[in-house]
């Protein structure tokens, strides 16, 4: 079967810290809200509960899945919601000990005892949650929904059905994996960039397809901007401190801008000295998992844990390699970016849950150097190998974090996602792609099968790593 993933699905603008933990469990309350309406029972509902299993469970508090459920069945979209206006939210349902489900029936709700942690995992997905209500008429429906990493969440039954009934890809260029797309971007002597734009031609005007890449680019801007102008300690407990204001203030001095388009320009014109570069690239990735750790909004790309990489890297070529890229450019890395990252979820996992942080950092790397690969001049075989080269040094990353929040080692690691990028980007350049030792395909296939043999407890679960080696009372 072939399965269409647009761009737009692989980078989605939402809320932070996590997209299989916060960002899937928001859109299963919202999906679940959607069948009470079209049941027409959610006025008839009395009150209700909702169990979450497995890694949504043991990383849930951290993650704040907890918070997400409340805000997705108080009918807020995790797109457009004002960040601002969650901890008011938030507080009104622990304090009044009711919820407004879909902002149309007030129902009681007491957070600690209707959201149950179940330890144990459901056999379809690591993720797993389901919400019941029980109906003033004594009845109940339920409905359970998994988080399959990057905000995707499915229905086990829906799946199974896609899988009996195949379902026709829109695309006129459907693409399965690598090779599909390197046999399309030979025969039609495309790039890899145009070759997705076709493609995306399929579901929006030109147009659209414009200003939702300039929206999501926009966002991912705004975002390194708060996150290298906030000072102060991330929540949740770790008490780990916002480095990226103190490194980008060192890095600009005294310059002045007043909007993110006049940062960026100011940056373009400063002169980076050569030592500076990879303070400039971890400082960007920093910003936006800084805002990410504190419910910021940030482009999930694929992942939130990992929503950093990319935009540092995209910044990295506008402020040091081209000062003189625009609109197209920008357009043609997120285009690639996209894809890249959908030929790993299509052959193997963008869920830590399931294949650990080679699946989440060791993507957003690989979507990263493909993308830079392709502005900066490479051919498509050269493009699939910057991807290749920068998972190939990802496989087996394992992931652990530190009481369960997104921020050690996650916030750092996206620094080192970024900087590999580059590099791997730079040696495909330097490469005769046409003989690759090692397809993209082949490493795409060897990550699934790393995920596959990992220990659980290195799947997002904060039950080994550095989250059991570090002790988060001394933190
Ligand atoms: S360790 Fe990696 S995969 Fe795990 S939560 Fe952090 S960034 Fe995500």
């Amino acid at each position: 079967m072939e399965e269409c993933i647009s761009v737009f699905d692989m980078l989605k603008i939402g809320v932070g810290p996590s997209s299989s933990h916060t960002l899937g469990p928001w859109r299963a309350a919202e999906r679940f809200l959607q069948e009470l309406k079209e049941n027409q029972t959610l006025e008839l509902v009395n009150y209700i509960k909702v169990n979450l299993y497995g890694s949504l469970s043991l990383t849930g508090k951290g993650h704040a899945t907890d918070l997400a459920v409340m805000l997705g069945l108080s009918g807020q979209d995790p797109e457009y919601i004002p960040v601002e206006n969650i901890d008011k939210i938030i507080n009104d349902i622990n304090t009044q000990k009711v919820l407004h489900l879909g902002k149309q029936t007030t129902v009681p709700f007491f957070p600690e005892e209707d959201i149950i942690f179940n330890r144990n995992f459901l056999p379809f997905h690591a993720n797993g949650l389901t919400f019941t209500v029980f109906l003033l008429d004594d009845t109940e429906y339920s409905s359970t929904f998994y988080s399959i990493g990057g905000g995707f969440v499915v229905k086990e039954e829906r799946n199974n059905a896609k899988k009996k009934h195949k379902i026709k890809c829109a695309f006129p260029y459907p693409i399965q994996n690598a090779e599909e797309l390197l046999n399309y971007c030979n025969t039609l002597n495309k790039s890899i960039s145009e070759v997705v734009f076709e493609n995306e031609k399929a579901m929006r005007t030109e147009e659209e397809i414009h200003n939702e890449l300039m929206r999501i680019w926009n966002t991912m801007l705004e975002c390194m901007y708060i996150g290298c102008h906030s000072e102060g300690i991330l929540p949740g407990g770790l008490n780990v401190r916002r480095r990226a204001f103190d490194m980008h203030q060192n890095l600009i001095g005294e310059l002045p801008y007043n909007s993110p388009q006049e940062w960026l320009e100011v940056i373009r014109k400063t002169e980076v000295k050569f030592r500076q570069i990879l303070k400039w690239v971890s400082c960007f990735a920093l910003a936006v998992n800084e805002v990410n750790a504190s419910l910021g909004r940030v482009v999930t790309a694929p992942t939130n844990g990992s929503a950093g990489v990319i935009p540092a890297v995209l910044m990295y070529y506008m402020v040091i390699e081209n000062h003189q890229a625009g609109e197209k450019e920008i357009k043609q890395f997120l285009m690639v970016a996209g894809e890249i990252g959908s030929i790993f979820k299509k052959g193997a996992t963008i869920s830590a849950a399931m294949g650990g942080c080679q699946a989440e950092i060791g993507v957003s790397s690989a979507m990263a150097a493909a993308a830079l690969c392709e502005v900066m001049g490479g051919t498509p075989d050269q493009v699939q190998m910057a991807a290749e080269i920068a998972m190939e040094h990802h496989l087996g990353l394992t992931c652990d974090p530190i009481g369960g929040l997104v921020q050690i080692p996650c916030i750092e690691r996206n620094t080192m996602g970024a900087i590999k990028a580059i590099n791997a980007a730079e040696l495909a350049l330097e490469t005769d792609a046409k003989n690759a030792k090692v397809p993209l395909d082949k490493v795409v296939n060897t990550m699934w099968k790393t995920a596959q043999d990992m220990n659980s407890k290195y799947k997002e679960t904060s039950e080994g790593g550095l989250a059991v080696t570090v002790n988060m009372a001394d933190c």
